[in-house]
């Protein structure tokens, strides 16, 4: 079938043609419209080139997932191939990837700043002349492993294994790099967690093992943020979208923050702490729900360490 559709007074082709996906395929109660290509079509993904308006002129590209790394939460992309070029054109939300279900924030299409970086480092460079003197020349993986490894061989042999730092931008390997660490009798691991979240991380591991937890969120029926989490903190992209489902289930959110913030204008209450007195602010709340006998004691049983705490002697 081919032709046009008149709607709103705008003609619409309806023609079904196979590749025309996004503009022959309009159906007045929108179900032809898609946040995403469907995955069936991730190989052979057709758009028309907006350049050559009106002409519709087709471009095939390749999709092809990734995830963005320019926070923690790890979102999925689609890479979009340009197979004539067999490059990079720009990266969208991929709709299958379970944490971030195909949505971005501004800096998941902004990776494609850093495909194209000039000074994008795409090889090992060793320093030439002075530190400082800004001299480089290009070296081989090979000659980078074979000269580290034996600098490294030497100091642990020599034991001067507190000469070796490991410094990472974004851990994204947790536990195996920290075991070769250890292995290895050094003590030296550093990452930008170190001045990021590193205090949340240990409690969160004191408490219960894990130190990035991700909260049903979506299922919960009261949640307390401490400080922007929505549309700042840690995971803010999967969390923040599951946080607005839980809101639009009924449940409540609490924000403690000083600031009204974005996320605390969400809030169905706002704690405007002083700053520094939320330690004191959970630990009141903890005496009351502990006096007052308000929380579900087979949960706690079941799911923290009690025994532990009880035999330290806290009550
Ligand atoms: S929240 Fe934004 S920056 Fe972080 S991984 Fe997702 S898209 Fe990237």
């Amino acid at each position: 079938m081919s032709g046009h559709s008149l709607w709103l007074g705008k003609a619409f082709p309806t023609a079904s043609k196979a590749g025309d996906f996004i503009v022959n395929d309009f159906k007045r109660d929108g179900s032809h419209l898609s946040s995403a290509p469907p995955v069936e079509k991730w190989d052979d993904w057709i758009e028309l080139d907006a350049q050559a308006w009106p002409r519709k002129v087709q471009r095939h590209f390749q999709l092809v997932p990734t995830i963005c790394f320019n926070c923690e939460s790890s979102c999925g992309m689609l890479a979009y191939i340009n197979k004539e070029t067999g490059e990079i054109e720009k990266f969208e939300g991929n709709p299958t990837h379970p944490a971030s279900r195909g949505r971005l924030c501004a800096k998941g299409p902004a990776t494609i700043n850093q495909i194209h970086d000039p000074d994008r480092i795409l090889y090992p460079l060793k320093r030439v002349g002075p530190r400082g003197g800004g001299k480089w020349e290009r070296v081989t993986w090979a000659e980078v492993l074979a000269t580290l490894g034996a600098r490294m061989r030497k100091a642990l042999l020599e034991k001067r294994n507190e000469e070796i730092m490991y410094h990472v931008g974004r851990p994204g390997h947790d536990f195996i790099m920290d075991r070769v660490l250890q292995a290895w009798g050094v003590d030296g691991h550093n990452s930008h967690t170190n001045v990021c979240s590193s205090s949340a991380r240990l409690g969160y591991m004191l408490w219960h093992y894990a130190d990035r937890p991700s909260p049903d969120h979506a299922n919960a029926r009261f949640i307390l943020l401490l400080s922007a989490h929505l549309e700042s903190g840690h995971y803010f992209n999967p969390h923040a979208q599951r946080i607005i489902e839980g809101k639009m289930a009924g449940a409540k959110l609490a924000v403690m923050d000083p600031r009204l913030s974005n996320t605390a204008s969400m809030a169905d209450y706002w704690l405007p702490t002083y700053p520094g007195t939320e330690t004191a602010v959970l630990l009141a709340m903890a005496k009351v729900i502990l006096d007052e006998n308000l929380f579900d004691a087979g949960f706690v049983k079941t799911w923290t360490n009690w025994e532990q705490l009880e035999l330290e002697g806290v009550d």
